[in-house]
This record gives C-alpha cells, sequence and structure tokens, in this order.
C-alpha cells in the first residue's frame, strides 16, 4: 500500500480563503475588522519567524494586526502589564504571547492573565476547562490539536466511532487536547508518553496514529498498522550532510518513507499539520471576534 499524502498546505489555503470570507463579513456587520496583537519577548530566531509569519498571515486576512516586540531584559511585570493592555482594547479580539518566554517570566502567569474570550492559543485554563467538559462551542481550541482533527477529518469524515487513536505525547499544547479532540469524536482514545511500555506494539493498535513527541523519526514504519491514519505533528530540525557541509533538513517524529509504505494516509513534514497550525490561529482569531461581539460562532 502506498499512502495518501494529506496535503496541509492545500488544507490551510482553504481554512484561510474561509477566513478572508468571514472577515469580510465581520466588519460589514460590525464596522470594524477583527483584531491579533502578538507578543515576542526577547530574540530567539524561530520565534520570530513564527511571530512574523503570523502578523503576515493577519494582515493578509484583513486583520488589524499588531505586533510587540520586547526586549529580553523585560519584567514579568512589565509584560503583564502589556497584556493589561490589549486585553483592555476593544479592537483586539486575539492575544497571542509567544512561547517560550524568558526564563524569569513565569509562562502560566502570563497565559492566565490573557482575557479567555481573546485566549487565540487555547492555552487559559478557562478554555483548557471548556474543551475538557466537551463545551467547545465555547472554548477556543488550542491551533495545532484543531488543525490536526482537520487533516483526519479530510480522511476518516466528522465520526470516528470505532475507531481506536493512539496520541504519542502528553504536552498541554498539543497531546492532552488532540487526545480529548478525538474523543469528542467518539474515537477510544489511548494517550502514550514517554512511560508507557512497549510503545511500538501500541502504535500497532492505532487506527489513527498522531506522534507529538519532538524525537526525529521515532515512529518507524512497523509501529504502524496498515491502513492506518498517520498524523505527524514532530518538527524536528536534524543534520543533512547530504545537502552540503551544515546544512539541515526538516523531519517529524515518523520515519515518513517507511510509514507511508504500510499507513493509508499520512501527513507530510513540512507541508503536513505545520500550515494548520498558522490557519487555526487565523480561525481562531475571527471566532473569538464573533463570539465577543454576541454573533454566532463560526463553523
Ligand atoms: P513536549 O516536549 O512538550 O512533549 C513531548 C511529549 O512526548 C511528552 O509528553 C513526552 O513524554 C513524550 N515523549 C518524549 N520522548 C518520548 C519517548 N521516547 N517515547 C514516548 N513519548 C515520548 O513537546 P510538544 O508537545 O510541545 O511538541 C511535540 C512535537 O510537536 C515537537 O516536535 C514540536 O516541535 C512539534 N510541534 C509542532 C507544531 C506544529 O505546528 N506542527 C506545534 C507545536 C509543536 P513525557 O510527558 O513522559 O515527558
Amino acid at each position: 500500500m502506498t499512502a495518501r499524502i494529506i496535503d496541509g498546505k492545500a488544507a490551510a489555503a482553504a481554512v484561510l480563503a474561509e477566513v478572508k470570507a468571514r472577515v469580510d463579513a465581520f466588519r460589514a456587520t460590525k464596522g470594524r475588522p477583527p483584531g491579533l496583537a502578538v507578543v515576542l519577548v526577547g530574540e530567539d530566531p524561530a520565534s520570530q519567524v513564527y511571530v512574523r509569519n503570523k502578523g503576515r498571515e493577519a494582515e493578509a486576512a484583513g486583520f488589524r494586526s499588531e505586533q510587540h516586540t520586547l526586549p529580553v531584559t523585560t519584567s514579568q511585570a512589565d509584560l503583564l502589564a502589556l497584556v493589561a493592555r490589549v486585553n483592555a482594547d476593544p479592537g483586539i479580539d486575539g492575544i497571542l504571547v509567544q512561547l517560550p518566554l524568558p526564563k524569569d517570566i513565569d509562562a502560566e502567569t502570563v497565559l492566565t492573565a490573557i482575557d479567555p474570550a481573546k485566549d487565540v492559543d487555547g492555552f487559559h485554563p478557562v478554555n483548557v476547562g471548556l474543551l475538557g467538559s466537551g463545551a467547545t462551542d465555547r472554548a477556543l481550541v488550542p491551533c495545532t490539536p484543531a488543525g490536526s482533527m482537520i487533516l483526519i477529518e479530510s480522511v476518516l469524515g466528522p465520526s470516528l466511532a470505532g475507531k481506536h487513536a493512539v496520541v504519542v505525547g502528553r504536552s498541554n499544547i498539543v497531546g492532552k487536547p488532540i487526545a480529548q479532540l478525538l474523543l469528542q469524536r467518539d474515537a477510544t482514545v489511548t494517550i502514550a508518553h514517554s512511560r508507557t511500555a512497549d510503545l511500538a506494539a501500541l502504535c500497532r493498535q492505532a487506527d489513527v496514529l498522531v506522534a507529538a513527541v519532538g524525537r526525529p523519526e521515532m515512529v518507524r514504519g512497523d509501529w504502524v498498522k496498515p491502513g492506518a491514519v498517520v498524523i505527524d505533528v514532530g518538527i524536528n530540525r536534524i543534520p543533512a550532510p547530504e545537502k552540503g557541509e551544515g546544512k539541515t533538513r526538516l523531519v517529524g517524529d515518523v520515519a515518513y518513507a517507511e510509514a507511508a509504505a504500510v499507513a493509508s494516509a499520512i501527513t507530510p513534514v513540512p507541508g503536513g499539520v505545520g500550515p494548520m497550525t498558522i490557519a487555526l490561529l487565523m480561525a481562531n482569531t475571527v471566532t473569538a471576534a464573533h463570539l465577543r461581539e454576541g454573533l454566532a460562532r463560526p463553523r
């Protein structure tokens, strides 16, 4: 079997086209665009790239977009003061504080200070609780998990009844919320992690296998059940001497070629889950804008 390649770029483009249409309708109704504020503290190069891309995408979607770049020496009190200011700005619907934060700042304190109604990353305890209690009509759901679900739905449809989903990874950002979303779609869900015994045998039972580990190509082809749908969330940069000295390339948490020979469908890295994350950030901002203005939640 050769797996269908799940095209995350195309799926993200479809989400962004819908976002654009909703922004136009929102602006026509409310006389203003949705607003997104992105906060970056320090000069982490990967974070700078992410923040730049988010700003560009927000502008392309027709948002009011603002970026706050603070020096690495910023105190927690100053960052909290900025969060309070954007919380109070009626034209801002979404606030994203780029992680990781410098080590002297407590990320949980900062994320909890964001108005839950503007928490487009979905990391605030209120949104975590709403997702956990199944109130997805009111929750803002983390972007990577929500994007992964759209890719799974594109292959298997909305119901996962009767399917066994195995999620490898239990982070608050990826593993746990994906598991919640899979459960809501009626999958039978197993969450695996670094203390799980015989991970390979467990993965082989999965109809839907989600890898969110952060270990390059850890999931091998013989861990994949024939016909399974494989979602590779991992983004790992590894040396690529074949491209020249000092060169690198991106790989996922799944050994792609091996797994693609066994699975029915698989996400590539890059071009799978990655593009969905930023698209869902834009979708969450539109959703937050609608909910804040008392409009019906877009799908
Ligand atoms: P974390 O490091 O927070 O979590 C990793 C999880 O993997 C932990 O639960 C850990 O278990 C588990 N794990 C680590 N080693 C093993 C192992 N040998 N066997 C089984 N489980 C293991 O990472 P994130 O969840 O934040 O990210 C996961 C991956 O997804 C990374 O590659 C990251 O770059 C990528 N990512 C991609 C995004 C995208 O847009 N596509 C967005 C966010 C992340 P334990 O809890 O026991 O330590």
